[in-house]
């Protein structure tokens, strides 16, 4: 479904992907794991359009995706942001709504947005109230309800569990299941690497912007190396 090919992206002159390639299947959940500046979003960031490889190709479903965002979105990849990102001061509904602003078809996107309620009940709980006085929990699910509403086939999500209390991080995992469910794919960039690599099915692992290891979520979970590094255990159970 989507085909990541020697990508190399700069900040100027720091060199943050030096030749990644990776793929994601339909159907999967692919997860990518690295330590803090490893660049995950510099990944998540460059598939999306919002950065400009130096070189290197990004295609989706067979097609080059090009670098403009929202045909980007049109195509079906849809992005959950790093830190949330929603419209603080516009309401949960005009939040998600705005994940159906480039669509036209008008009964799908009542009909998704009754899914989306659905699949977070808080959210239609508080339609009306003010993105910002969310907790950091039901931001991180008005964060994912928005990109559903794009009705995109691939799900890029960054970090989603960063800076959630324990029993929220679970939650966050089940719903990512629950999306699944629903068909979709999901790229999950995250530095829980213990709970990404339970749901993934294949994880790459991302050191100083160079795919250092990849392959079946559950083997790379038993990796001695990345157990020592990510998983913060050093024999295998
Ligand atoms: P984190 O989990 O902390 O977000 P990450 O794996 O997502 O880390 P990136 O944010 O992609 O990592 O960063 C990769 C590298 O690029 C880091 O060295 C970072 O300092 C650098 N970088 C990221 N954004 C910028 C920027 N806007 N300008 C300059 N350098 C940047």
């Amino acid at each position: 479904m989507l085909n990541v090919k020697n990508l190399h992206v700069s900040y100027g002159g720091i060199k943050a992907l030096k030749g990644v390639s990776m793929d994601v299947n339909q159907g999967e959940i692919v997860t990518i794991i690295g330590a803090n500046g490893a660049g995950k979003s510099t990944l998540l960031n460059t598939i999306t359009g919002f950065l400009k490889p130096v070189s290197g190709e990004i295609a989706f479903k067979d097609h080059p995706i090009g670098r403009n965002p929202a045909k980007i979105v049109k195509m079906g990849i849809c992005h959950v942001p790093e830190g949330r990102l929603v419209f603080a001061n516009l309401t949960v509904a005009d939040n998600l709504m705005l994940g159906a602003y480039l669509r036209n078809d008008r009964k799908q996107v009542a009909t998704d947005l009754e899914r989306v309620y659905d699949l977070f009940p808080r959210l239609q709980e508080r339609m009306k109230q003010i993105a910002g006085t969310l907790s950091g929990g039901e931001q991180q699910m008005l964060a994912m309800g928005r990109a559903l509403m794009t009705n995109g086939d691939l799900v890029l999500m960054d970090e989603p569990s960063l800076g959630l209390a324990p029993l929220l991080v679970k939650t966050v995992f089940d719903i990512i299941m629950e999306i699944k469910g629903m068909g979709k794919t999901i790229l999950l960039v995250e530095q829980n690497a213990r709970k990404a690599l339970e749901v993934a099915d294949r994880a790459y692992v991302l050191e100083q912007g160079r795919i250092v290891k990849s392959g079946p979520a559950h083997d790379i979970a038993q990796d001695p190396s990345v157990r020592a590094a990510y998983l913060g255990t050093k024999s295998v159970s």
